[in-house]
């Protein structure tokens, strides 16, 4: 737990705020109009279930609309409180402004445990929640459009978005309220997975520049190095995932809310998935050591540490006994304010959560797009690409016969030059460049700026002065 001395979580993203904008020079009075969380609404509902009326509170928080609509996932927890919501909806202005979304940031929650409730019990709160943040025009595709977050996922995101259009009958662009949404409900490809691909394309960019994972102490790639995972939720998952199948990094640790296991030989993240999924505990899972005080694991020995399940795990009573000289947030807000400085001060380095978990956002913004066009990307080009590479390995073909040269191309080089972008080619596509130009941002200002020492007040600095000029050009 967070020891009491800690600031909020709120207060907590306004002291990294605080630290960045010491380094600018905003117009007055500017620096406190981006720090402030415009409006929050609280809302108190109650739905019919089990023979009584059961009373729900939920919040929808919008910090910045200098940009609109505004952006932010919906969590279902039993601790949503306005502190956390307002907190996340900051992290979702500079998040957005960093990957350049063209959003500001919102954050809704719903004080509720999901798991004790039937799914069309669910679908009844959610659509009561949601009937009640639309009339409001909480919900709403040129103003605020809601995601997935913590204990929600696609299902939920499908029963906003057919709750909006009944109530908007003819709203052509309905579908672009909310996104996260199924394939078949006016989703993209690639939306599940989109966190965890930006956190395994954002670890790539920082590996990519030798001086960077210098400062760490690291050097070489992703191959073998050894990474401990807190959270197989879906960022989790699907982040371990990668990294182990695709770059070669060994997971040598996955933390649960109920006990942790850890193998130096590597866990195989699938397995371990379904272990949990057929036995609701990763506790017994074979082959792996067995830790019931899983949090101890965040201190134990390794490359990369990804906490990738709820803020405030790395607190000022465990901050220093992390080994990870590598931590990247996966989570939003996974380090505290005094966390940060102590974690700082012994030299590690942190990718932060404003720049390592914008690949929900980024993807989320294609969705929109996609929502907004009403077609699905790669459904003009995708054919007639194919044919005009098809007519280069005709020629080439051609040519080899011609001249007797013998040439052949491999059926490996020729599929996948042959096969045109589909959407999920292209939504992937788009994630890498959003998370290499961000990255790019970023490291140009924290080895390019003598008062800039971290990442994380990299990530602020270029967040907030992108916000000001927004601000700046609107006249305010
Ligand atoms: N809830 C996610 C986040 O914290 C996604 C937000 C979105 O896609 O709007 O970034």
């Amino acid at each position: 737990m967070t020891p009491a001395a800690e600031p909020s979580f709120r207060d907590s993203v306004d002291l990294m705020f605080n630290r960045a904008v010491a380094l600018m020079d905003l117009g007055p009075g500017l620096e406190q109009k981006i720090r402030v969380c415009n409006s929050t609404y609280t809302v108190r509902f109650g739905v019919r279930l089990r023979g009584k009326i059961e009373t729900f509170t939920g919040y929808r928080s919008v910090h910045s609309e200098h940009m609109e609509p505004v952006k932010g996932g919906i969590r279902y927890a039993p601790s949503v409180n306005q502190d956390e919501v307002e907190a996340l909806a900051a992290l979702m202005t500079y998040k957005c402004a960093l990957v350049e979304t063209p959003f500001g940031g919102s954050k809704g929650g719903l004080c509720i445990d999901p798991r004790t409730w039937e799914p069309h019990e669910l679908e009844q709160i959610t659509r009561r929640f949601a009937y009640e943040l639309i009339k409001r025009d909480l919900i709403n595709p040129a103003q605020n459009v809601p995601a997935p977050d913590m204990g929600t996922g696609e299902r939920e995101m499908a029963w906003i978005a057919d709750q909006y259009a009944r109530m908007n009958t003819t709203d052509i662009n309905a579908k672009a309220c909310v996104t996260g949404k199924p394939l078949n409900a006016g989703g993209i490809q690639g939306r599940i997975e989109a966190t965890g691909r930006g956190v395994q394309y954002a670890l790539r960019a920082f590996f990519r520049h030798p001086e960077d994972a210098a400062q760490a102490g690291l050097s070489g790639g992703l191959e073998g190095k050894r990474v401990i995972v807190q959270g197989l939720g879906n960022v989790g998952y699907h982040a371990a995932k990668f990294l182990s199948e695709e770059d070669g990094a060994i997971i040598t640790g996955i933390i649960e809310r109920d006990g942790a296991v850890h193998s130096d030989q590597g866990l195989d993240v699938d397995r371990v998935r379904q272990w949990m999924g057929a036995h609701g505990t990763i506790r017994g899972y074979p082959g792996a050591f067995f830790l019931a005080n899983g949090a101890s694991l965040l201190e134990a020995d390794c490359d990369i540490l990804i906490p990738a399940a709820m803020e405030g795990v790395i607190h000022l009573g465990n901050a220093a006994a992390i080994r990870a000289p590598l931590i990247i947030e996966a989570a939003n807000g996974p380090i505290t304010f005094g966390a940060d400085e102590i974690l700082r001060h012994s030299g590690k380095v942190i990718i932060p959560d404003l720049y390592a978990n914008a690949g929900g956002v980024t993807v989320s913004y294609f969705e929109w797009v996609k929502n907004l066009s009403h077609i699905r990307f790669g459904r003009l080009q995708r054919r007639a690409e194919e044919a005009r590479h098809q007519l280069l390995v005709n020629e080439l073909e051609r040519l080899s016969a011609d001249k007797g040269l013998g040439w052949t191309l491999s059926p490996g080089f020729k599929d996948s030059y042959l096969r045109g972008a589909g959407e999920l080619d292209l939504v992937r596509s788009g994630l890498d460049d959003t998370m290499r130009a961000a990255y790019q941002a970023m490291r140009e200002l924290w080895h390019g700026r003598d008062d800039v020492h971290d990442l994380r007040v990299a990530a602020y600095v270029v967040s907030i002065g992108r916000v000001a000029a927004t601000y700046v050009s609107k006249g305010l």
